[in-house]
């Protein structure tokens, strides 16, 4: 069955979300090149801390 009431909240989830990364697109454009601060919201300092979570990158293998 179709629920119109879920359907609306997902979408404004998506709004919310969509604006959220404006958000933070606009902050990392207004502070420019910085490093990775504590509580700073911008996309760059987002996706560094995301890399932080993630653990060191896995090392590639080849195999030919
Ligand atoms: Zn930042």
């Amino acid at each position: 069955m179709d629920d119109p009431s879920g359907k609306k909240r997902r979408t404004a989830d998506c709004a919310l979300i969509v604006e959220l990364m404006e958000e933070s697109m606009a902050l990392s454009q207004k502070k420019g090149h910085h490093p990775l601060t504590p509580g700073c919201n911008c996309i760059v300092c987002i996706n560094k801390r995301k890399d932080i979570l993630k653990g060191p990158p896995r090392q590639w293998r080849y195999r030919l």
